[in-house]
């Protein structure tokens, strides 16, 4: 019996195991896969965490990996399918049929990305439409791509695509951005970005491969020919495993405060799952150390 499951080995997941460890509880870390590090690795650069600068996100989360690692922390892989609530724990079963007992969960599952639903999507994925411009950037070199999407991830995917592509689009189905000013200044400063506003894509369409985007503006339905479009349309939260047993909001983000604390006894949410202002690594960081202050109160109290 483990006194906490961290499920999520994200930054938040791994800060949650590097303060239990701190605080002598007997923690596992739950990962999807292995060495997975969640959002982190997808991301070109990190220019916000405090005293990093430009350093890429896959190798902050190779970092957060390792000083988990470090302290001794405990990893299994596993997809988590169904938990259970005990009388004094909860028994959490794995697709491959692991079966984990713990005190208390520190629920740092993540997000997933969200996708249009448009005609072509499914058809295109993997195949000219990808999540990922780290991962994938590489395939549009002197070729002209598109990012669909207005937050930080697309204008991040659109600036880093654009040291690789001859031409970047970034469509967008509103007039304004929603992401930081820093990166909107960015991108206007970059020659071979250019934004359509007000752009609602509608079909992907192409042969073998992707050979354009329809969207539809001001009423009039366009066609923009690229090799390459990357979703950049935001996500949704992987909290289906506690449907039934913690509070929600209307998107499904659980609701939790700053320590993490749910609407159930023992089961604490950290990192972009749960209800925030602010999705960032620090705050995720953040939120997997108050967590454990949360459980480690939690577990004493239990005890006494
Ligand atoms: P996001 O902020 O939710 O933005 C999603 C974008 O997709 C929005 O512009 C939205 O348009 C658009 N969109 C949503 N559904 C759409 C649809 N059906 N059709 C067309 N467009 C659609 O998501 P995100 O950019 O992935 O960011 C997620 C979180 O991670 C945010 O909190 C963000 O700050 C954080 N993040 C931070 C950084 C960084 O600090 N460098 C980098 C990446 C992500 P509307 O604007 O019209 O709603």
């Amino acid at each position: 019996m483990y006194d906490i499951a961290i499920i999520g080995s994200g930054p938040a997941g791994l800060s949650a195991a590097v303060y239990a460890k701190r605080a002598e509880l007997n923690a596992i870390v739950i990962e999807k896969e292995y060495m997975g590090t969640g959002q982190i690795a997808e991301s070109s650069r990190v220019d916000n965490y405090l005293g990093l600068y430009g350093e890429s996100g896959f190798d902050l989360g190779e970092k957060f990996r390792r000083h988990a690692e470090n302290v001794g922390t405990e990893f299994t892989e596993a997809e988590i399918v169904e938990i259970l609530p005990q009388k004094e724990s909860f028994l959490l079963k794995a697709a491959d049929g692991q079966e984990i007992s713990a005190r208390a969960i520190i629920y740092a599952a993540g997000t997933t990305h969200r996708q249009l639903g448009i005609k072509g999507e499914s058809e295109f994925l993997s195949n000219g439409i990808s999540f990922c411009a780290v991962c994938d950037g590489a395939f549009y070199s002197e070729k002209k791509a598109a990012v669909i999407g207005g937050g930080d991830t697309a204008l991040s995917d659109a600036l880093y695509l654009s040291a690789i592509a001859e031409k970047v689009y970034i469509l967008h189905r509103r007039e304004s951005f929603r992401a930081s000013a820093a990166l909107q200044k960015a991108v206007k400063d970059t020659a071979n970005i250019e934004c359509i506003p007000n752009a609602v894509p509608t079909e992907f369409i192409g042969g073998k491969k992707l050979e354009a985007v329809k969207y539809l503006r001001d009423g009039k339905e366009s066609c923009l020919p690229v090799d390459g479009v990357f979703l950049a349309v935001g996500r949704i939260p992987n909290s289906g495993l506690l449907k039934d047993i913690v509070c929600m909001d209307k998107n499904g983000y659980i609701l939790a405060d700053e320590n993490g604390i749910t609407s159930a006894e023992g089961i604490f949410a950290a990192g972009d799952v749960r209800t925030k202002t602010l999705r960032q690594v620090i705050t995720a960081a953040a939120d997997g150390a108050n967590c454990v202050e949360s459980a480690r109160i939690f577990l004493s109290e239990k005890r006494s």
